[in-house]
């Protein structure tokens, strides 16, 4: 029995909310054989950051990061999330773009592909409405994966139910420059240490070089151009610290972006190769064609005009030409480990359950890898079975701990310290001993860090293997 065709209600599972969580989580559905309602609001009704009707859209970079299983806990992540057969990262795999030792995609090709799995997929519908109230009673098993842009009627419901005022961050686009107005007699093509990665060539990024000069003025421009006002209510929301506005980095310190996007290690100029430049700014491909490039790590809130003047100062932008410009968006999440369970459910209401940045996790991975978990959870509950939530030695364990499991509350009642995360290793519980060299010896430095990135990683991937056997032989048994 398909949904489209009239499922029994009881066992069809309503995801609200078609981006990366909501795609994820109704593919691990229907996968397991229960039909799916996904409720997607665009183009009815559209979002701040979105600009197309398909499902999982990116907002902004086009990258899902390190695809290194070994020593990067996103790169672990990625290779769990395989092994769950991710939709998210198959479509991920099949529009690879070449960007060094990161994974990332042609954005659009990315979304076709996840869009047109699951608009084919006969147990799941799709219907194209906004939710703009708390789910009725009807619907008995319901995943709400609305993300940081949720619309502001849901969010309002969502705020009166929990009984308190949702966290919030900010989040910044960068732009987007048409490949064919970058000067390449300025610029040239290299990766960082020249680093080839997941279908990469070694030489990825476009790299723009600053004198010190130069990157003194450009800094100072920054510092000085006219930025998106907050409103009153805003000025109390903090960045997301791992993606913060290129002029609030520059407002850090005249090095902090030398040390951060603009740094110039790793990356030689062929045109000068005995001088260093003072500084560089890199821009990595954003479509298959090559056609466009984003601008690495240049999220801002600098007004438009400003963003236009102010960036075609970096050498080899002089005559850029943008196809998106940057901005800026309150990003609301939950107060996750007070309002929900271990698998996600809303305590007060368990037959909500939340996935996707909205939880409080951080990036199109971890929304699609909470996605994931979430789909599976509601397949458990529909069909009556209990799955434990996947071992904390596991990326996947390990950013749900986080959610879930996660710190609450300072000690001395001050504020909150309930914060979005991207996954790292310092979530995964630490290793039972420290690892020793081949031949017994205690190993000490960068020798031992990368040892200890190793059993983490080898750690996680057994234990994960161990789980989705468990879960399968259930799956099986229902
Ligand atoms: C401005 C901005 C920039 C970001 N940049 C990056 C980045 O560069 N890299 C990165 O890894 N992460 C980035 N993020 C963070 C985050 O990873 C992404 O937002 C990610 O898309 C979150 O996945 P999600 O599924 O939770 O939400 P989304 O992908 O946003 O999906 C939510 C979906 O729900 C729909 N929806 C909303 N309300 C309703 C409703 N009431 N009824 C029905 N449908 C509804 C929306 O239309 C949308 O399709 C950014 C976030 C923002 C806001």
């Amino acid at each position: 029995m398909t949904a489209r065709s009239g499922a029994d209600p009881k066992q069809t599972i309503h995801v609200v909310g078609g981006g990366l969580a909501g795609s994820e989580a109704a593919w691990q559905i229907a996968a397991r054989g229960l039909p799916v309602i996904l409720h997607e609001m665009r183009p009815v009704r559209m979002t701040e950051a979105h600009q197309t009707e398909q499902l999982a859209e990116l907002v902004c970079s086009n990258s899902f990061r390190s695809d290194d299983a070994v020593t990067n806990a996103v790169g672990l992540l990625h290779a769990e999330m395989r092994l769950c057969r991710s939709l998210i990262m198959q479509a991920a795999d099949g529009n690879k773009v070449p960007a060094g030792g990161a994974l990332a995609v042609d954005r659009v090709g990315f979304s076709a592909a996840v869009h047109a799995a699951i608009e084919t997929h006969p147990l799941i519908e799709i219907r194209r409405q906004e939710i703009s109230d708390l789910p009725s009673d009807g619907w008995e098993n319901v995943i709400v994966a609305t993300g940081p842009l949720t619309s502001a009627p849901l969010a309002d419901a969502i705020r009166a139910l929990t009984g308190e005022e949702s966290l919030a961050f900010f989040d910044a686009i960068a732009p987007i420059v048409h490949r064919d107005t970058i000067d390449m007699n300025v610029a040239w093509f290299q990766s960082r240490y020249d680093k080839e990665g997941p279908g990469g060539t070694g030489a990825d990024y476009i790299n723009c070089p600053l004198t010190r000069e130069q990157y003194e003025t450009f800094v100072a421009a920054l510092l000085a151009g006219d930025k998106t006002e907050f409103r009153e209510w805003e000025t109390n929301t903090p960045y997301f610290d791992g993606c913060l506005p290129v002029e609030v980095m520059a407002e850090r310190g005249p090095e902090t972006l030398r040390y951060g996007p603009m740094k110039p290690v790793g990356l030689t100029n062929p045109r000068d190769p005995q001088t260093k430049p003072y500084a560089v700014v890199q821009l990595r491909q954003d479509n298959r064609l090559g056609t466009l490039y984003n601008i690495v790590g240049f999220q801002t809130k600098l007004k438009h005009a400003e963003q236009v003047r102010i960036f075609r100062t970096i050498p080899g932008l002089a005559h850029a030409d943008f196809a998106r410009l940057g901005g800026l968006h309150r990003n609301t999440f939950l107060n996750s480990p007070k309002l929900l369970d271990d698998r996600l459910r809303l305590r007060a209401q368990p037959r909500l359950r939340f996935a996707g940045q909205m939880t409080g996790c951080e990036g199109y991975v971890e929304s699609a890898a909470i996605g994931l978990l979430a789909g599976l959870f509601a397949v458990a509950d529909a069909k009556e079975i209990s799955i434990s939530p996947p071992p904390a030695t596991t990326a996947l364990g390990a950013l749900l701990g986080h959610i879930t499991g996660g710190h609450i509350e300072t000690i001395d009642a001050g504020p909150r310290s309930f914060q979005p995360m991207n996954i790292n290793f310092g979530l995964f519980p630490p290793l039972a001993s420290a690892p020793i060299s081949a031949d017994g010896k205690r190993l000490r430095g960068p020798e031992k860090a990368l040892a200890k990135k190793h059993a983490l990683t080898s750690r996680a991937l057994v234990d994960l293997k161990r789980w989705i056997d468990e879960r399968d032989r259930h799956d099986v048994a229902a």
